[in-house]
């Protein structure tokens, strides 16, 4: 499946505001936010102050999900299909259906620091879901899965650092870690309030988008 692969700080540069994207980086004043806090391109420090329109608002607040999730905009568009399908409040769908991605959910595990990690740990087979090899990150993740890090994987530098990390500073009530056997579990599905916490999210406006 295809993925963005140019300047990831620009993409927070242009909504203006961290999309924490690259991981311990993102909390220390390496940050491109912190130094260049404009849109990028050739007029970026000069750019007027544009007044957006609906339309332009709802666009700017879909694109932002897309970029948190890692997602292109086929990818997006069908995860939001699904999200319509369902029984509920299609805004808040479409956002568990995101956060029960295979490499989100390694990532709130804190087997990776980043999600561009998390992607690659499960794009290169590093992952286990329910016991078997998982190795495509969309795959969606239920209640009571349990995944771990494959045995000949287990003595990864990275792995273990962020496990550390993660260990220190908690996981997300909705999932379980084992920090020592390096495995974990989905113990509920995240409830909206649980949701982007640090990046705050307007589900509405994508929806209101995509019914236009
Ligand atoms: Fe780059 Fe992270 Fe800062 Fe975004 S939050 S600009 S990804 S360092």
């Amino acid at each position: 499946m295809a993925r963005y692969t140019g300047a990831v700080c620009r993409l927070c540069r242009r909504e203006k505001v961290k999309l924490f994207l690259k991981g311990d980086r993102c909390h220390t004043d390496k940050c491109a936010i912190e130094k260049r806090a404009y849109v990028p391109g050739q007029h970026g420090p000069n750019a007027r102050r544009v007044k957006h329109s609906e339309y332009g608002i709802q666009l700017r607040e879909k694109q932002k999900v897309k970029r948190i999730y890692g997602l292109l905009e086929k990818q997006f568009r069908l995860t939001f299909k699904k999200a319509e399908r369902q029984k509920g409040k299609t805004g808040e769908n479409l956002l568990v259906l995101l956060e029960r991605r295979l490499d989100n959910v390694v990532l709130k595990m804190g087997f990776a620091r980043s999600l561009a990690e998390a992607r690659q740990l499960v794009k290169h087979s590093h992952v286990e879901l329910n016991g078997k090899k998982a190795n495509i990150p969309s795959a969606l993740v239920n209640i009571n899965d349990q995944i771990s890090i494959r045995q000949k994987s287990r003595g990864m530098d990275k792995i273990k650092v962020s496990v550390e990390s993660s260990t220190r500073k908690g996981v997300p009530a909705w999932v379980s870690l084992n920090d020592s056997d390096l495995e974990g579990k989905l113990v509920a599905y995240p409830k909206r309030e649980e949701i982007a916490i640090a990046i705050p999210i307007q589900e509405q406006l994508i929806v209101e988008l995509y019914s236009r």
